[in-house]
């Protein structure tokens, strides 16, 4: 799962950065509006950690842009004001979540989930593809009840897998949900190859049907 912080204050950045990426998230930084602008244009993220005061912006047009350009990234608004006039201002400019400083890095970390889940997974904690359970609060996967040992990097792609399902998905967009932005730098996509064909025998050989297909030419999907 992938997080953009847009943030200012470089050791409140520096506290969630280190701490989401514990929680196994790829993070992306942008210190200001134009930065943050120039990422949301190019690339794509499961949640924005969006403060209000920048330097050279104010985060809530930012988010008026990404509303405006039906962008569909979850965004939790982050501002020292404690006001009330703020928070309805940014749920109503289409804020998924508001939090205040100072926030505990744990609180942060569960309204990320509950944003995530909210916008893929509907709200659901558990997912069931019939055989396939996937447990979005643990992060586990079972097969028939089984639990199936998978790497972080597994795990992301089964979960990148399965909020697309039934639609092709590009080598390139998983190789940025699963790199970050620097995935313009690779030159080849062996990497996902080898993550994927790990995950795919993981999930066989505790009993799963063969539901994600490579198509060829084009990328993967997972076929429901
Ligand atoms: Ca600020």
């Amino acid at each position: 799962m992938k997080i953009l912080i847009v943030e200012d204050e470089q050791r409140l950045m520096e506290s969630m950065v280190t701490y989401l990426k514990s929680e196994n998230f790829i993070v992306e930084e942008a210190p200001d509006y134009k930065t943050a602008r120039q990422k949301i244009e190019m690339f794509t993220y499961d949640c924005i950690l969006l403060d209000v005061s920048l330097p050279d912006g104010d985060g809530l047009s930012l988010l008026q842009e990404l509303k405006a350009n039906k962008k569909t990234e979850g965004v939790i608004v982050i501002s020292a004001r404690n006001s009330i006039g703020d928070r309805i201002q940014g749920l109503n400019l289409g804020a998924d979540d508001y939090l205040t400083k100072p926030f505990h890095l744990s609180e942060l970390n569960a309204r990320i989930l509950a944003v995530i889940r909210r916008r893929h997974f509907q709200g659901q904690q558990v997912l069931v593809f019939n055989e396939l359970t996937i447990d979005l609060i643990a992060k586990t996967v079972y097969v028939n009840e089984k639990a199936v040992e998978l790497t972080r990097k597994e795990y992301d792609l089964l979960l990148y897998l399965a909020y697309n399902k039934n639609r092709v998905i590009s080598k390139n967009a998983i190789a940025e949900h699963l790199s970050g932005d620097d995935a313009e730098i690779f030159t080849n996509y062996d990497f996902i190859y080898s993550h994927m064909k790990n995950l795919k025998k993981k999930l066989q050989q505790a009993g799963c049907k063969e539901y994600i297909r490579s198509v060829y030419g084009m990328g993967y999907k997972f076929d429901i």
